[in-house]
């Protein structure tokens, strides 16, 4: 039988003739139509003040990290429960991540630690949605007003999920969002800065265009094209955001054949929480269903069930290595308080495959697989 991969990437309908209409327009650099067309898109759909297409979510989070303005020695706080990119961005900039533990039902940043982590040179708060699922968001937002601080959100994996009405990325001063091949929407590489604050704008498409002020000097706005700020070049080529766009016309489709697919996971998986074999996912209407995982009763019940789902081709993949026990986050961060929640968290998480092409005889098959683990 074909093996059921992790992950795998799609097409859903116009990328390839969207990417011939951007040949034939002949801008294949940054910020021609398509990357204006996705930028409003965002910011129509999303209802964010100003949405900048970017290479990456990497490349979002380094903006958004050079906006913070940080100083060598500033310290910022997030999960040590998250990729890499979200501690690196701000280490580029010399500032120190502050590792807070987790809650043990979403995963995500405990909010009830962090005003504990606050010191007098604490700049930014960066709650992470891991699998889509939304962070404490009015109670980071009031603990960042209350001291001051600026609140990245790292929405990676959490386009179009929602909280209290509104899209995660769109609460904190900036989000920012990924399009890479394992998000759920895609466009090989690719992502997204969301400016929530005005005061931010301006410099943000300075920084995204090497530091110069070339989108002023093409508004009009000023009369020379020079070099005024650090920056890099942050931007996507026109293929890349034609590819996005052809995807985001059907953004509310694949979200919702993804939240699908957690729903059968979930209706056919819940005997064996029932059991006691396992923990589920929280997963509600409000998230995106980027990610199904399981938590297990300990690491060596995961080696083995990986094992076992591999002899059925299935392949189900564990997920972070914490950074604060990481060689760059020892030299690099701290940790403030326990991390205990992370620690056994971590070790005892296994994501199923998940992708757009999924059907129901696939999740079908995984179920089984995982079933017959537990009959062995
Ligand atoms: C995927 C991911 C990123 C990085 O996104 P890229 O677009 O690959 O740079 C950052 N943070 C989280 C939480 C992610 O899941």
């Amino acid at each position: 039988m074909k093996p059921i991969p992790f992950n795998k990437p799609f097409i859903i309908g116009r990328e390839l003739s969207l990417i011939a209409d951007a040949v034939a327009l002949g801008h294949l650099s940054g910020d021609g139509a398509y990357t204006k067309k996705c930028n409003r898109w965002f910011e129509e759909k999303l209802g964010c003040g100003k949405a900048l297409l970017t290479h990456s979510c990497t490349a979002a989070l380094e903006m958004a990290a050079i906006l913070c303005d940080l100083q060598p020695g500033d310290e910022v706080i997030l999960p040590s429960y998250t990729f890499v990119s979200t501690a690196n961005a701000f280490v580029l900039r010399g500032a120190v991540p502050v590792f807070v533990d987790i809650r043990p039902d979403t995963l995500n940043i405990d909010e009830n630690l962090i005003e504990a982590a606050i010191t007098p040179k604490t700049r930014a708060i960066v709650p992470v949605h891991y699998a889509g699922v939304p962070c404490e968001m009015d109670r980071i937002m009031s603990i960042a007003k209350k001291h001051n601080l600026l609140v990245v959100e790292d929405a990676a994996q959490a386009m179009l999920s929602t909280y209290n009405g509104k899209f995660l990325g769109t609460i904190g001063h900036f989000g920012c969002l990924s399009f890479h091949e394992t998000k759920n929407i895609i466009s090989g590489e690719g992502g997204a800065l969301l400016i929530n604050d005005a005061r931010f704008v301006e410099r943000a498409e300075i920084i995204r265009e090497k530091g110069t002020n070339r989108s002023q000097f093409f508004r009009g706005a000023v009369d020379k094209y020079t070099w005024v700020d650090i920056g890099s070049s942050y931007l996507p080529s026109e293929l890349v955001s034609a590819f996005l766009y052809a995807q985001l016309e059907r953004a509310d489709e694949i979200i919702g054949h993804r939240r699908a697919i957690c729903s059968a996971y979930a209706k056919r998986l819940v005997a064996l929480e029932q059991a006691g074999h396992m923990r589920l996912p929280h997963f509600d209407e409000h998230s995106n269903g980027h990610m199904y995982y399981l938590l297990l009763d300990s690491l060596d019940t995961r080696t083995a069930m990986i094992a076992h789902l591999k002899t059925q081709g299935v392949n189900p993949v564990f997920h972070y290595v914490p950074l604060h026990s990481a060689p760059a986050g020892k030299k690099y961060g701290r940790v403030c308080g326990s991390m205990e929640q992370t620690d056994t968290l971590s070790e005892r998480l296994v994501r199923l495959p998940l992708y757009y092409e999924m059907n129901q005889a696939d999740i079908a098959r995984v179920c089984a697989a995982i079933e017959s683990f537990y009959a062995r």
